[in-house]
């Protein structure tokens, strides 16, 4: 259907690219991009879409449905080789009933012949139709000048200034159990069947002198029937989440460690440049000796690498173990993204550490970094001022993230560094 082309080139053609990470059963279907300063995720439901399509009633309805809830804008993309399809046909009809924006996306049209055969889509009835060429191109910056100016960012951040955690995770790990261990009984019945719990949502909580608002994604709104289908919707809801919230409660089971489904949460959130404290949950299931937590801790840094600098907290929601204990590391997290260090107090640290190690010459050329100041962004960003910010590679980079790191305690944050012209 040429969907996941068109994601590829969304998500990676040159102005667009953030990245995009490899999907949980197949293609990657989830990546950020970024046009003319509007930065946005990507979700392709195409890699999901099983044979012919004849059967929209099973899978596909149910994972488009769940796309389009959890959607700014969606966009259709139909094959103008094929004409309009039955499936075409019942996906309008479906699209129609949701309130949201739709594009109509006519993909393939490469030449002048079929710009012409693209006007039958309008037969479908959406307004808004535009032709790319997902192979080579043409059209994408046009579709993506007018898909930014959708996204209503004077909605975001109306709430409440208090931290916000997420509870995110694999099915079955215990995300519904944490929970309604902190929230109490007043909430929700967990059950042992995975995916069987409520939708996610925000909800206060206040005890103990702590305050924040929980976002939970530990629902999957309906029964999932295979493995597949139930990773499709927790991925689907983790992005939400994580999107949400200032700092992910990242929960990992200890009976298995980490796997390649937790790991590719985590790197959601370090995309998203969210604070991150994975919790080993049901601890209580491990068998320990004296090395045993040491152990766990350094098999996940390794996973991890090359963010190591995250919290991991053992917790058995079973016992209730350390479950205070996480949420108290999430609000030191939460302190260390919201926090800026004064200019004055970055330069001192910093310079004469530049100076010891001064960034490597290249070809004959002196760099000099001259000072360095920490921007007014939501996640903690660098910028570096000196002569060749271009020449600056990325081991001195990591170089510099580390002793920033050591100085300053950023633990659990993702920072990002710029090397700007002075
Ligand atoms: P979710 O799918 O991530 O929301 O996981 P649930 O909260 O539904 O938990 C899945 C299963 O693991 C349930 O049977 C829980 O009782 C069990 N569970 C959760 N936390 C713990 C724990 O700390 N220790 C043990 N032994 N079992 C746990």
């Amino acid at each position: 259907m040429g969907k996941s082309t068109l994601f590829n080139r969304l998500t990676g053609s040159r102005k667009a690219i953030v990245d995009a990470i490899s999907g949980v059963t197949r293609d990657r279907h989830y990546g950020k991009a970024e046009w003319n300063g509007y930065e946005f995720s990507v979700i392709d439901t195409g890699g999901y879409i099983h044979g012919s399509g004849d059967a929209f009633e099973g899978e596909i309805r149910k994972q488009v449905e769940l796309a389009i809830d959890e959607a700014s804008v969606i966009l259709f993309v139909v094959d103008v080789t094929t004409g309009i399809t039955g499936l075409d046909e019942t996906v309008t009809q479906f699209l129609r009933k949701s309130k949201k924006k739709i594009f109509l996306v006519v993909n393939k049209v490469d030449n002048n012949e079929r710009i012409a055969q693209a006007s039958e889509f309008y037969s479908l009835g959406l307004e808004e139709l535009y032709c790319l060429s997902s192979i080579n191109g043409a059209g994408t910056g046009e579709l993506l000048d007018v898909l930014v100016k959708e996204f209503d960012t004077s909605k975001i951040e109306p709430e409440e200034k208090l931290p916000k955690f997420a509870i995110v995770g694999k099915p079955n790990v215990g995300k519904s159990s944490l929970l309604n261990a902190l929230l109490g009984d007043e909430r929700n019945i967990v059950t042992p069947i995975a995916g069987t719990t409520r939708d996610s949502t925000h909800t206060p909580y206040k005890h103990f002198g702590h305050d924040f608002i929980l976002i939970d994604t530990a629902g999957i709104r309906k029964k999932a029937k295979v493995k597949e289908d139930l990773e499709f919707y927790s991925v689907m809801r983790s992005v939400r989440a994580i999107e949400d919230c200032d700092v992910c409660l990242l929960l990992v089971d200890a009976t298995q460690g980490i796997e390649a489904q937790d790991l590719n949460i985590f790197h959601l959130a370090e995309r998203n440049r969210k604070g991150i404290v994975i919790v080993v949950n049901k601890w209580d299931l491990v068998e320990k000796e004296t090395q045993t937590t040491k152990e766990f801790e350094e098999a996940i840094k390794l996973q991890i690498a090359p963010f190591r600098d995250v919290p991991i907290v053992f917790t058995s929601v079973f016992t209730k173990q350390r479950i205070l204990k996480a949420v108290e590391v999430a609000e030191t997290v939460y302190h260390n993204r919201t926090k800026s260090i004064a200019t004055r107090k970055l330069n001192d640290v910093m310079l004469p550490l530049i100076e010891n190690y001064p960034p490597p010459a290249i070809k004959g050329k002196y760099i000099k970094i001259k000072y360095v100041t920490q921007l007014p962004t939501h996640a903690p960003t660098f910028a570096f001022f000196c002569n060749l910010p271009q020449y600056v590679n990325e081991p001195y980079k990591r170089f510099l993230e580390n002793k920033l790191r050591e100085n300053f305690d950023f633990t659990g944050v993702p920072i990002q560094l710029f090397m700007r012209k002075k």
